[in-house]
């Protein structure tokens, strides 16, 4: 069974010495956020997450969610986890406290989320889903609406689902069918059927929130004509109580590859009472809102699972014993082509790491740091990272999976050891919340060309300049510069191309996205670099630095041939048509 330690001290440098973390507490709302106090409740969150969620995965696994007479019956332990987590603060943590959260910043809440989604990412989907319902609320509902559903949702007492999927409305959210037909009492009935709806059955919590997208009768065709609605399963009477069950069922969960304690349901809405949330016709916008924290938390899923796959084939390679290696020890992890493996993976997961956390300090910086202009480069910055944080997380996640199962030989297929799980388990990641190709579309489509092209110009200016101030690290700075003039020449490349033919950069978008994620964790590895050659602890130094020299060596030299990718003439990928594939 894969077991899994959180890696509390791994955290801690990258919150303190590479992000500074310290700086959240100097802002009003964050001042109680010291770095001794998130380091406390980052021990607190490891001890429960240990000691109570990750024992649910392997079982959870193997019995998954079933459905009885649409009933959704899940794997035993998992309510009675859920409520100890809800009850203990933990799904509220970043959540405002005037709607029962914790009020701590987006950072701390995501570094407990990558925990989480290393010991069990299919339990992780139930809080995660709320919060994504909480913040599509939060952002656009009505006064009453926020009275209404936010307390419950904020502490997690109430689950939360997101209805976007049908089935001929996968990625194309403009063939979205669902109904929404205005009524007398101000309300709408919802009509119409959602596929793949994330814990949209379970009787774990006393109601369920659905947040859905549909279509006002006389709406404009097309993605200008979704607007958003709240659905709970139980009608909320006006003292807060609960009253009558509302008109949709849950007809099916779906049999899937991974995340088997998940319950992916078919849901029907018959005349469903909902609430417009927001203006008509803005649904997309609204449903942005939370998307854009959904694909970062998902990055942060992949993360976790990249941990987990890490940190298994680590223990296991130091014990396992097969020949002799090249310096004549036993254990596989003397082998050439395991260390090779081993390193990827670490490499990966600590360069990840650094991105995923940065971007969520600067979703707290966007919303709470005092300047202005402070705000609004943060923003930039969400903006820009968040498809890399999403696809290339959990792109990771799969790959460092499938690593993982090579790393433990024939063990690593048998289900007894856990590993298979990993590459089950994450291959959804790179999925929702927008296929990791729509990612790369967004990254080269919208982020390279918002602003005048100010997004990328932000990294390769601070890129440059941190080459500029570094003294000494060679091995890292001599393949950084170079990973990083290539992608300011591509980047003016597709800006320049994108205004004449905005379907030159298409084919070339998957590689320029993982390039960019390479030289942005190039970038991190160099401040690690950097951060480690202060360490007290040697060990630690030389661990950081071995590892910093591994990706600049093997992997951010990947980076001109991706670009070159991203220009290759396109003739080979048009020439066939489809029939003669
Ligand atoms: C386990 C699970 C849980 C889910 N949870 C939820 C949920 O809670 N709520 C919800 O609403 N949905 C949910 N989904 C749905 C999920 O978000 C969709 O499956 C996803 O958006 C992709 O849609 P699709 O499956 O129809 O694939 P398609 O849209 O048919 O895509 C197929 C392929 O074509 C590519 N493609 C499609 N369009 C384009 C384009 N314009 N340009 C380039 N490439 C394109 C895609 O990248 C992909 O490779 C879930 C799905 C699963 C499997």
């Amino acid at each position: 069974m894969a077991t899994f330690t959180a890696p509390l001290r791994e955290m801690g440098f990258v919150l303190n010495d590479v992000l500074n973390v310290r700086q959240l507490s100097d802002i009003d709302a964050f001042n109680d956020a010291t770095p001794d106090f998130i380091s406390g409740l980052l021990d607190e969150a490891a001890k429960l997450i240990q000691g109570q969620i990750a024992p649910l995965n392997a079982p959870g696994d193997a019995t998954g969610a079933q459905w009885k007479d649409g009933e959704v019956i899940l794997p035993e332990g998992m309510a009675e986890a859920y409520k100890l987590f809800w009850e203990s603060g933990w799904v509220g943590l970043s959540n405002p406290p005037e709607f029962n959260g914790q009020g701590l910043p987006y950072l701390v809440s995501k570094v407990v989320e990558e925990m989480l989604c290393s010991a069990n990412v299919a339990f992780a989907l139930y809080p995660g889903l709320t919060t994504g319902c909480f913040e599509a609320i939060l952002a656009n509902g009505s006064d009453a609406q926020k009275q209404t559903y936010l307390p419950k949702l904020g502490s997690g007492e109430w689950t939360g689902t997101m209805c976007i999927t049908e089935p001929q409305a996968g990625t194309d959210l403009a063939s979205i069918k669902t109904k929404a037909t205005p009524q007398d009492d101000g309300s709408f009935a919802i009509e119409g059927g959602k596929i793949f709806i994330t814990s949209g059955e379970h009787t774990m919590a006393d109601n369920i929130i659905h947040f859905v997208l549909a279509r006002l009768p006389d709406a404009p065709a097309g993605i200008k004509g979704l607007s958003t609605f709240v659905v709970p399963k139980y009608l909320v009477n006006d003292d807060g109580s609960l009253g009558e069950r509302n008109a949709f069922t849950c007809s099916s969960i779906e049999h899937k590859m991974g995340i088997h304690a998940s319950c992916t349901c078919v849901m029907s809405f018959e005349g469903a009472k909902g609430w417009m949330v927001g203006a008509p016709n803005t649904g997309i916008q609204n449903m942005f809102v939370m998307m854009n924290l959904a694909r970062i938390m998902v990055g942060f899923q992949g993360l976790g699972q990249c941990e987990l796959a890490t940190q298994n084939a680590i223990a296991y390679a130091q014990e396992r014993k097969q020949g002799t290696a090249f310096n004549g020890a036993p254990e596989i992890i003397h082998h050439p082509d395991v260390r090779r493996m081993l390193l990827q993976m670490k490499a990966t997961t600590e360069g990840a790491r650094v991105l995923a956390y940065e971007t969520a300090l600067y979703v707290d910086l966007a919303h709470h740091h005092p300047d202005a202009a402070v705000r609004e480069e943060a923003q930039d910055w969400v903006d820009l990272n968040t498809p890399l944080v999403k696809a290339f997380c959990t792109d990771s996640a799969f790959d460092l999976g499938s690593m993982a199962v090579q790393v433990y030989g024939g063990h690593g297929y048998i289900s007894e050891y856990g590993i298979e799980q990993i590459v089950r388990d994450s291959k959804i990641l790179c999925l929702y919340e927008g296929t990791n190709g729509v990612q790369a579309m967004d990254l080269v489509r919208r982020k390279l060309m918002m602003h005048g092209g100010r997004l990328p110009r932000r990294f390769i200016d601070k890129v440059k300049g941190a080459l500029a101030d570094a003294s000494g690290h060679e091995g890292i700075t001599r393949p950084l510069g170079a990973a990083v003039e290539a992608l300011a020449d591509t980047t003016d490349w597709l800006q320049q191309s994108f205004k004449s033919d905005p379907n030159t950069g298409a084919f070339g978008c998957v590689d320029y996205q993982r390039a960019f994620a390479l030289t942005y964790l190039g970038y991190n590895w160099l401040r690690m670099a950097q951060a480690a050659s202060q360490h007290a602890d040697d060990g630690f130094k030389a661990n950081k630095l071995a590892t910093a020299h591994f990706f600049a060596s093997r992997m951010l030299t990947q980076v001109p041939t991706l670009l070159a990718n991203v220009k290759a003439p396109v003739d080979a990928l048009v020439a066939l048509d489809a029939a003669s594939f």
